[in-house]
C-alpha cells in the first residue's frame, strides 16, 4: 500500500467535543456539522464517535452526505444545512432527513411527497440574517410563513441562521445579525410557529458570543481541533503521513522538479515523498511549506507534482529510505502553518485531503 495516510485519532475528537460541551454547558443541544466528509476526516467514523460522545444530531451539507451515514446504520436525526432540490425529496423523507427550507418550491415539493407517504415531515427554516446566501430574507419571512403554513404534513421543527463573520475583528456584524435573528423569531411565534430548536452558533460563535447559542449550536471546525481561542484546549484531530520513498544528492546547480523553480547553492540530499497536489497537497505549497521529519523540519523544494513532492533534507541527521514524514498535525508542523503557507484556511486544506489517503483511526 502507498505510504500517505491520514491518522484520525477519536480520543481528540472526543475531547474536542467535550470542550464544546463545557462551553455551551448542558441546557444546550448539538448538532455537529460532519459535511464534506467531516471536514476530510471520514463521516461515518466520526460520526459514529460523535454520537457516543452525545451529540444530538448531525449537519451535513447534501443528501449524498446523509445517505451515506443512513447506509452504516446511523439513525441520529440528520440535518440537511443546505437544503434540497425538489427532486430530492423523495429520497430525504424516505430516509428520514431533516431538509432545511428556504424556497417555497422544496417545501412544496417535500410537502408532496410526506403527504403521499402520510408522514410528517420535521424541516428546520432557514433565515437570512446579513449572510447573503442561503435562507429566507426579513423582508419576506411574512409572506413565506403564510404560504407555508398551508402546508399540512411540514412540521417546523427549528429555525436557524449562519454568521458572516463570527472570527472577525469587529462583534458588530455578528451582533447585528443575533438582534435580526431575534426580531425574525418573534415574527415566526406571531405566526403560530413555536419551533423546539433556535440555532444559530459556528465554532467561533460558541466560543466568542455566548447569547448566540440559543439552544443548539453547530460546531465544525472546533471539533476537528482547529479554531479554537485562547483558553480552549483543543486537539488536531487528523496527522498527515507519509514516508521518503527515495533519497539522491544533488551537486550545487542543480534543479528540482517541474520547472526548475529550486536551484539547489550547495551540494543537496533530496529526498521524495508520495504526496502531491491530487492528494490536497496544493501546488501553492511548492517552495514554501515545511514539514516535520526525525525531529526537526525541512523545507518542501521545487514544485509539487500531482504524486510526489521533494524536501531538502541535507541538515536531517540520519535520514533514511523508509523514515515516517508528518506533512501536518504533530507539534512542529500545524495544519494553520500549511493553511498559512497556502494563503488559506485550515478548513480547506483539511477538506481537500484526497480520496487516495487512507484514513487509520486510532
Ligand atoms: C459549515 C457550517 C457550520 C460549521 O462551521 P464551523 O465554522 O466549521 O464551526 C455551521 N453551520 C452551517 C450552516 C455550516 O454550513
Amino acid at each position: 500500500m502507498r505510504p500517505t495516510w491520514a491518522e484520525i485519532n477519536l480520543d481528540s475528537l472526543k475531547s474536542n467535543f467535550l470542550q464544546v460541551k463545557r462551553i455551551i454547558g448542558n441546557r444546550v443541544g448539538v448538532i455537529s456539522i460532519v459535511k464534506a466528509d467531516a471536514y476530510g476526516h471520514g463521516a461515518v467514523s466520526v460520526s459514529k464517535a460523535l454520537i457516543e460522545s452525545g451529540s444530538d444530531m448531525l449537519g451535513v451539507a447534501t443528501v449524498e452526505e446523509a445517505l451515506e451515514l443512513r447506509e452504516s446504520s446511523i439513525r441520529a436525526p440528520i440535518v440537511l444545512l443546505g437544503g434540497i432540490q425538489p427532486e430530492e425529496a423523495e429520497s430525504a423523507i424516505k430516509n428520514d432527513l431533516t431538509p432545511s427550507i428556504f424556497s417555497l418550491a422544496s417545501a412544496q415539493a417535500i410537502n408532496k411527497y410526506a403527504e403521499k407517504s402520510g408522514k410528517a415531515v420535521r424541516y428546520h427554516l432557514k433565515v437570512d440574517t446579513g449572510m447573503n446566501r442561503l435562507g429566507v430574507d426579513s423582508g419576506e419571512i411574512c409572506d413565506f410563513l403564510n404560504h407555508i403554513s398551508d402546508l399540512k404534513n411540514l412540521e417546523m421543527e427549528g429555525v436557524f441562521t449562519h454568521f458572516a463573520n463570527a472570527d472577525g475583528e469587529s462583534r458588530d456584524y455578528t451582533l447585528n445579525q443575533i438582534s435580526v435573528f431575534r426580531a425574525l423569531l418573534s415574527l415566526i411565534n406571531q405566526s403560530g410557529f413555536y419551533p423546539r430548536y433556535v440555532h444559530s452558533a459556528n465554532s467561533a460563535a460558541i466560543q466568542r458570543f455566548y447569547e448566540s447559542h440559543m439552544n443548539l449550536v453547530r460546531p465544525g471546525i472546533m471539533l476537528y481541533g482547529s479554531g479554537g481561542i485562547k483558553g480552549c484546549e483543543l486537539r488536531p484531530v487528523m496527522i498527515l503521513k507519509t514516508k521518503i520513498i527515495q533519497i539522491k544528492r544533488i551537486p550545487s546547480g542543480a534543479s528540482v522538479s517541474y520547472g526548475g523553480t529550486f536551484v539547489a547553492t550547495r551540494p543537496t540530499i533530496i529526498a521524495t515523498l508520495p504526496i502531491g497536489y491530487a492528494d490536497g497537497y496544493m501546488r501553492r505549497l511548492s517552495n514554501r511549506a515545511r514539514v516535520s521529519v526525525r525531529g526537526t523540519t525541512a523545507p518542501v523544494i521545487g514544485t509539487v507534482c500531482m504524486d510526489l513532492a521533494m524536501i531538502d533534507v541535507t541538515e536531517v541527521p540520519g535520514v533514511e529510505i523508509g523514515d515516517e514524514v508528518v506533512v501536518f498535525g504533530d507539534e512542529r508542523v500545524s495544519v494553520e502553518d500549511v493553511a498559512r503557507w497556502a494563503d488559506t484556511i485550515p478548513y480547506e486544506i483539511l477538506s481537500t485531503v484526497g480520496k487516495r489517503v487512507r484514513r487509520v483511526y486510532v
